[in-house]
């Protein structure tokens, strides 16, 4: 049995009974948080990845949409550390905790009702595949003054999930979005960087993406480990296809190699060398294999 934390205690998380009324499940009146543990198998230890940023990440979501978190950041770790001993987790998994509006009147409204936490957990891998081909989605978006897409809201998925049901149904195996102007923006539940004559690029938050936590330690190994800078600066269409490497970042996805957008082979349609680089130091950080990184990983056991 698997235990999920729903409101006020650790329950079996079959046993969660939500109304088929409730404003949350309705309307998409949540917002949502993704934060992976990785399992050291040598060290016989589950490290929970970058644990505060992806918590204070969704407190400052709940604040822009409304929707408070009733507990604070240090309950929330604590929530999360006892679900996952509670699940003996001894194997990389990954954690959602979602919070949405708890009442079931009619109306889509924020104001007025309780906000329902829940923390819940899965084993499942999220992207098997190597290598990825995409295309660029006929879903525009959202921007930040419809649903902002940089507070994980849960209503923001349905833009995330049409874009991948169309790349899929296409043959690709995921799509990437430009945004209102025409800006490449990020994937449907990834960012995206590109390598271009030694530079590396990706687009900035005013091009209507989440401010990844991955993307934001691609940055730092770049910078730190490969000395690279970053560039945040918005890219047309055309400069992923004429990319040298183009990769997506994320949680769940991790570093994946993109090797074809829209039929046009990336590079030499292999991983190239400064995406490999990358995802040989990230697969070690999160491990809590790299001492300068270890502040970065919360240990469980
Ligand atoms: N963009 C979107 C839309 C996402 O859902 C995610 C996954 N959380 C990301 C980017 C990557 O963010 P992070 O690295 O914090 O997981």
């Amino acid at each position: 049995m698997a235990y999920m934390f729903d409101i006020d205690r650790f329950v079996d998380e079959r046993s969660l009974s939500v109304s088929v009324k409730n404003k949350g499940l309705n309307y998409g009146l949540g917002c949502i948080e993704g934060i992976r543990a990785f399992w050291n198998d040598r060290e016989k230890q589950l490290f929970i990845f970058r644990l505060e940023e992806h918590l204070k990440r969704f407190h400052d979501s709940g604040k822009s949409l409304f929707i408070n978190i009733p507990f604070s950041v240090e309950q929330l770790s604590h929530i999360t550390k006892q679900l996952l001993l509670l699940n003996q987790v001894t194997q990389d998994v990954y954690i959602r905790p979602i919070c949405f509006k708890g009442s079931n009147t009619l109306r889509p409204k924020l104001n007025g009702s309780f906000n329902h936490l829940a923390v819940y957990t899965d084993l499942s891998e999220y992207e098997p595949k190597p290598f990825l081909k995409v295309c660029i989605s006929s879903w525009t978006r959202i921007g930040s003054n419809m649903i902002p897409p940089q507070a994980k809201p849960s209503a923001g998925y349905m833009n995330s999930a049409l874009a991948n049901n169309e790349a899929v149904m296409d043959g690709y195996d995921e799509a990437v979005f430009l945004t209102k102007e025409g800006n490449v923006s990020e994937a449907a539940t990834a960012n995206i960087f590109i390598v271009r004559r030694g530079e590396v690029l990706t687009p900035p938050m005013s091009d209507d993406i989440l401010a990844g936590i991955t993307r934001g330690t691609v940055a730092q190994i770049l910078h730190e480990e490969m000395d690279i800078p970053v560039i945040e600066q918005s890219l047309a269409r055309v400069e992923l296809y004429e990319a040298d490497e183009v990769f997506f970042t994320g949680t769940a996805i991790g570093i994946k190699p993109v090797v074809e957008i829209d039929r046009r082979v990336i590079g030499d349609g292999q991983i190239g060398p400064v995406t490999l680089k990358i995802q040989q130091i990230y697969n070690q950080i999160v491990r809590g294999e790299m001492p300068a990184y270890r502040d970065y990983c919360t240990s469980l056991y």
